[in-house]
């Protein structure tokens, strides 16, 4: 079948506005946080899941490949429609469906934000946990796609850890439900197969998540070193006195001299590594957590220790590493 035949069905079942096929509309679409290109024949923004189904049928009728994409920011180039197709995008499909704060779920479509989900859960006094260092650009969508973690998966996890269930499109155009708004639904753990399955098993339509309270206290510490290797010594001390910080990330000096121009976030300029720790829990217990790896750093020679207690501290100290793969991609 021809590439017109192929347009004029998407338009027809999606609508014209929804359908993109021109050169220069397409463009935006053959490539994505990686360094690979392929042009689709077309591209889709569907408002809902019979959408999505509707355009993995007919491309299926033209025998053609779809690709799902969300943000588009995703490292291992599972946007990119390689051998053309149609590419099917989630981005209209922005909506949060529904937050239960009594029994800490939400179900979410797949183009909302990242930390969307964590603004609209705060008033609840509740997060989403997973924070990938985009988690201001990607789609939940892409986060289950590549089971999607962040600094705070040291604690709590990847992205499956906080998914419970979830509506899918099959490759022959069927919505269906996985798993369900409890953990261990009885079953297979097919919710389990298709995150981090990278958007080859299906596309998913809605994302049931788990949310977290805010803890009531939250310390971060920034230990400054003169090397890696000390560094690496008080992570593994830490670690060995049994403590699980919320978060415990490093950054050496290249990564450093790196960030420093672009998020002027105040590191040492000659410090050969930084460690960036985070402690959370009831007040004195944050607090004692946080003396513990103050005194650990101390005894391994850190040369100074900063810490963030406020909100605004704390986004000053993270704002390094947060930023640290967007400084690194300008090298
Ligand atoms: C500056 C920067 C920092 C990053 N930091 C991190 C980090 O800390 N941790 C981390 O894990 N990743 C990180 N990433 C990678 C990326 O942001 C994540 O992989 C994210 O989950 C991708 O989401 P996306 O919406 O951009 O997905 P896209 O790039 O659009 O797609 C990624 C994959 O998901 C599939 N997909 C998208 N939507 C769906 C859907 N609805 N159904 C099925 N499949 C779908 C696509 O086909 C593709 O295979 C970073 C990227 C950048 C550019």
């Amino acid at each position: 079948m021809k590439r017109s035949d192929l347009i004029l069905d998407l338009q027809a079942a999606i609508g014209r506005s929804w359908v993109l096929h021109a050169p220069e509309d397409l463009l935006v679409y053959e490539y994505d946080g990686t360094i690979d290109r392929g042009l689709p024949e077309a591209v889709v923004l569907p408002e809902d899941a019979k959408g999505v189904a509707t355009a993995v049928r007919i491309a299926r009728k033209h025998h053609v490949p779809v690709t799902a994409r969300g943000a588009g920011t995703g490292l291992s180039g599972g946007a990119i429609p390689c051998e053309g197709g149609v590419v099917i995008v989630t981005t209209r499909m922005n909506r949060i469906v529904e937050l239960d704060s009594e029994n800490r779920i939400a179900i979410v479509e797949p183009g909302v934000i990242n930390l969307d989900i964590s603004r609209a859960a705060a008033p609840h006094g509740l997060y989403y946990a997973p924070d990938p260092s985009s988690q201001k650009a990607c789609s939940i969508g892409g986060n289950v796609a590549e089971n999607a973690g962040g600094p705070h998966c040291l604690r709590y996890g990847t992205t499956t850890n906080h998914v419970l269930g979830l509506e899918i499109v099959t490759a022959d155009g069927q919505v269906l439900w996985l798993g369900g708004k409890t953990a261990d639904t009885p079953g297979y753990d097919l919710t389990g197969v298709i995150v981090g399955s990278e958007g080859t098993l299906a596309i998913v339509t809605k994302v049931i998540v788990r949310l977290l309270h805010k803890p009531e206290a939250t310390i971060t510490l920034l230990g400054i070193f003169d090397a890696v290797t000390q560094a690496s010594r008080a992570v593994s001390a830490i670690i060995g006195k049994g403590m699980v910080p919320a978060a415990l990330e490093m950054m050496d000096k290249n990564t450093m001299d790196a960030v420093e121009p672009f998020v002027h976030a105040g590191y040492p300029p000659d410090a050969g590594a930084v460690l960036l720790i985070e402690v959370e829990g009831l007040k004195e217990d944050a607090q004692e957590q946080a003396d513990a790896v103050a005194s650990i750093c101390r005894e391994l020679e850190a040369r100074e220790i900063r810490i963030g207690l406020s909100q605004e501290d704390r986004d000053r100290l993270w704002a390094g590493r947060k930023g640290a793969l967007g400084a690194l991609g300008r090298l």
